[in-house]
């Protein structure tokens, strides 16, 4: 024990506090398989925003850093352990405080899974839009702390489109509230559009008023395979030159198409090198009409072959065929899912760019992701234990990240820059800039507690 970790026990006898090794080392990781975290010094779980208040108290008051955590599913290190600082896990505030139908607004713990928040506003006839593949699996607060995308980004947006307030605790404890359940509010800076994204670095969030829709009609759901996968690259560029808005566009590239076809024996194309997956949720015969102009753009493409599911349970197939992929490559060794963006006309290049690269380092790369959003996760395996193998594909991947910067696109659509991706935030967003958010940093969280060595 330490005087931090005594001072905790003796002010909040009721918090449960995690010190033994065992458990200490159960939260080390989050899911960034290639990433070397360091061992928490106490694991908090606590119940109430005022104990995460008091734990923030006691964190400045004996300078000892905090790692907020959620599910740990994260891409990029952001919940990972850090040495000798206290891994805060959110996950026991887990309460739908409210659903507001006059507002179309759900007020919820950080907790909550983003699937329950899901199905509890279904059964309202309302929707959550914001849906992480991982969505079964990660919390709202770990979605608003990376900013999670997912799969219907491409026509309902990021979780910051999400979000209309929060109660955040700041790194000496002081509780706030952002933002309102006010459609439009511009009254002072956004905090709220801060903190989402800020991978823990500035704030805790304990609470999130979120942004209800009513629920869509069902999904129209087609799947096109493609000779090259520039051809399927073409095919997303032609729709969103069409004007196409599709609530999904996702793609599969040939080594992951086999990885969920070993896998699950979906009878899928195996000959294809790429396979789109597009969903239209417009009402009525207008998905049909929308659907129509996606065929025309990826037979001109050159699908070698399109087909539309008859009925809702092959279409929830075709959405788990992709929800699967990073599973599947996850079983062919240790699998570094990058995450990579370009404006979505040049989706085409970073396809190619992505090939080329694995090709020149001798790695395997399966790429899949959210296409309608220009947003790729070319994903790297190798077998575990092969050290070689893992230094051709960090090399790879620095080059990766050059290329997405050379295309106008981002080294990080959705995952962060948590711990990984550091080196490369100044390359993209240019000196000046990384000089504002450090001293927004400096401002929020001047002792430097709040999740170190992450972001910045
Ligand atoms: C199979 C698989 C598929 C995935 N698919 C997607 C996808 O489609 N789109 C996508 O965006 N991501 C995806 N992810 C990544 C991951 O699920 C998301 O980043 C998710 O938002 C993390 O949620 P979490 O609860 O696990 O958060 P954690 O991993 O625990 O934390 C994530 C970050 O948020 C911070 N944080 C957590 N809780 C709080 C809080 N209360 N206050 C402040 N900061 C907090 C943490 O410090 C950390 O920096 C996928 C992951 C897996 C394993």
């Amino acid at each position: 024990m330490t005087p931090f970790l005594d001072a905790l026990r003796a002010t909040l006898p009721d918090l449960r506090l995690l010190t033994d090794e065992i458990d200490r080392e159960s939260y080390r990781r989050d899911e960034t398989a290639h990433h070397e975290p360091g061992l928490p010094l106490g694991v908090a779980i606590p119940t109430t925003t005022d104990e995460v208040s008091a734990i923030l108290r006691l964190a400045t008051e004996h300078r000892t850093p905090v790692v907020p955590r959620g599910e740990g599913t994260g891409l990029s290190g952001g919940a990972a352990g850090v040495d000798g600082a206290l891994t805060l896990v959110l996950s026991r505030m887990n309460r739908i405080l409210e659903i507001d139908r006059d507002n179309l607004v759900a007020v919820v713990q950080p907790g909550v899974l983003n699937a329950d928040l899901k199905a509890a506003v279904a059964a309202e006839g309302l929707f959550y839009a914001p849906d992480p593949a991982s969505y079964e699996i990660c919390s709202i607060g770990g979605n608003i702390g990376t900013n999670a995308g997912g799969l219907c980004c491409v026509k309902y947006g990021v979780t910051r489109d999400a979000v209309l307030s929060l109660e955040i605790v700041m790194a000496d404890g002081r509780v706030i509230r952002t933002g309102g359940r006010n459609v439009k509010d511009v009254a002072g800076y956004s905090l709220t559009h801060l903190v989402v994204g800020s991978q823990g670095t500035l704030a805790i969030v304990t609470e999130a008023t979120l942004r209800l829709r009513p629920a869509p009609p069902p999904k129209q759901t087609m799947l096109a395979f493609f000779p090259t996968i520039r051809a399927a690259g073409q095919a997303v560029a032609a729709m969103t030159r069409a004007g196409v808005e599709p609530c999904t566009l996702e793609l599969m590239d040939r080594m992951t198409i086999a990885a969920v076809d070993d896998w699950h024996h979906l009878g899928l194309d195996r000959s294809a090198a790429g396979l789109l997956l597009i969903e239209s949720d417009r009402p009525g015969t207008a998905a049909d009409a929308e659907l129509a102009i996606a065929e025309s753009c990826c037979a001109e493409a050159g699908a070698t072959s399109i087909t539309r599911a008859t009925e809702p349970m092959e279409a929830d197939w075709l959405r788990q065929v992709r929800r699967l992929a990073f599973r599947a490559m996850e079983r062919l060794g240790v699998a570094r899912m990058e995450d990579v963006g370009a404006p979505r006309s040049r989706l085409p290049e970073l396809l190619v760019a992505i090939e080329r690269i694995a090709s020149a380092h001798d790695v395997q790369c399966g790429t899949f992701g959210h296409a309608g959003d220009g947003n790729l996760h070319p994903t790297f395996v190798w077998e575990r234990g092969d050290a070689a193998a893992e230094e051709r594909a960090q090399a790879a991947c620095e080059e990766l990240y050059r290329a997405a910067i050379a295309l106008g696109g981002t080294v990080t659509g959705e995952h962060g820059i948590g711990a990984t991706r550091r080196p490369f935030l100044e390359a993209q967003a240019g000196a000046d800039a990384v000089a504002v958010m450090r001293a927004i940093k400096a401002a929020l969280d001047p002792l430097g507690i709040l999740n170190p060595g992450k972001v910045l």
